[in-house]
């Protein structure tokens, strides 16, 4: 059975975070900020986080002593990325508390068991099938009609394990391109926009959402976000329903991140949900009081959230590979905030840092 905080946790108590990337590093600098200490597991001494945290244990996601280790430093564990072991944060369950819960890491690591959660409580995704070999593959394509794009179930992050299908196009090969791995075929959707939102759900139940995103990708990796998006309140509110239903159903403590196609019939699709904090949610640093990574920090400690209030409209970007160039110009911009993830190898689709530039105070 999972173990639950019984107090919010006393400034000076330790938070476990499973992943050290840049989420892992941002939430230890949320959580320093607060008077909190970290201890970061990631297999990679070096990584990010470990700059940051108090501690670093380097061990692979799975190691049982070290998941022993990070238990014994720490009253709560909580997580930067969706493709942890389930069967090793259960086994950290048992201990402490996880938050989010393991069922929330479950359902978002299989896109599969994603979207058919997502069906189950009503909440509409592009049609999709299951396409575990490749015979299935040419049976679904026929089922959902048109242009289609196949994704891993599993693993696949940055558009990575995804392969576009045309329609009547051969896909000789296709399933086997993608590592012949268990996979989904979803119907590519002709979005007018995409768009997300940042929501937080306190250990008392309270939730809290921040203003709506539009997002736009690049092969795959998210480019720029800005906001406040182009979609009227009506979309607004029902984003927030839509994460509110997901927050509660799973009992969820933390940030979540959920991606929507808005289309150009004005219905919202559920693309995909992230059960932590989210790229796209970045520009809450530069424009609110409270930060997604405070959010995030303070629901797991069992603290009261914080206001999701904008106070400016931003732009949030990116800088990918050779991008961090920019960085050093955009120092002398008025009004940008640049963060950088102290990665030291500049290699091409890798994320080093962002920048978010105020455009202007938000309307009040
Ligand atoms: P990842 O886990 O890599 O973020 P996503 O499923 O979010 O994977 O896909 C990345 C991007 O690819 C999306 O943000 C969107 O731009 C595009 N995409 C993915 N699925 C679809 C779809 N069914 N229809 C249209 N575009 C899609
Ligand atoms: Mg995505």
């Amino acid at each position: 059975s999972a173990a639950h905080l019984a107090a919010p946790l006393s400034p000076g108590a330790t938070i476990g975070i499973v992943g050290g990337g840049q989420l892992g590093r941002m939430l230890a600098g949320a959580a320093a900020r607060l008077g909190l200490k970290t201890a970061v597991l990631d297999p990679d001494p070096a990584c990010p986080a470990a700059q940051l945290a108090n501690r670093i244990i380097a061990a692979a996601y799975d190691d049982a002593s070290a998941l022993e280790a990070l238990c014994g430093a720490c009253e709560v564990v909580t997580y930067e990325f969706e493709n942890v072991p389930v069967e090793a944060m259960r086994a950290v369950g048992a201990q402490r508390p996880v938050y989010p819960p393991v069922e929330a890491l479950e359902v978002a690591q299989d896109r599969v068991t994603e979207k058919a959660f997502l069906n189950g409580i009503g909440i509409a995704t592009a049609a999709w099938r299951a396409v575990d070999e490749p015979a299935e593959l040419a049976h679904a394509l026929l089922d959902l009609s048109g242009d289609c794009i196949l994704k891993t179930r599993r693993l696949g992050y940055d558009g990575k394990g995804q392969a576009a299908l045309k329609a009547g196009a051969p896909i000789e090969g296709v399933f086997e391109s993608l590592g012949a791995v268990p996979a989904i075929l979803e119907k590519r959707v002709a979005f007018e926009r995409e768009v997300s939102v940042i929501a937080a759900r306190a250990l008392d139940g309270t939730v809290e959402a921040y203003d709506l995103a539009e997002n736009e990708h690049r092969v795959g990796i998210l480019r720029r976000s800005t906001v406040p998006a182009r979609a009227g309140a009506d979309i607004a509110a029902q984003a927030g329903e839509i994460a509110g239903r997901i927050l509660a159903r799973l009992n969820y403590v933390g940030v979540i991140g959920v991606e929507f196609f808005l289309t150009r019939e004005g219905a919202l699709l559920v693309n995909e949900i992230a059960p932590r904090v989210h790229n796209s949610g970045h520009w809450t640093e530069a424009a609110c009081a409270v930060s997604q990574f405070e959010q995030h920090i303070r629901a797991v400690a069992g603290w009261p959230l914080g206001r999701t209030t904008r106070h400016s409209d931003c732009v949030m970007e990116n800088l990918i590979g050779e991008e961090v160039l920019k960085a050093f110009a955009i120092l002398s911009e008025p009004d940008a905030v640049l963060t950088l993830y102290g990665k030291g190898e500049a290699r091409q689709g890798r994320k080093m840092g962002h920048v978010t530039r105020l455009t202007g105070p938000a309307p009040r």
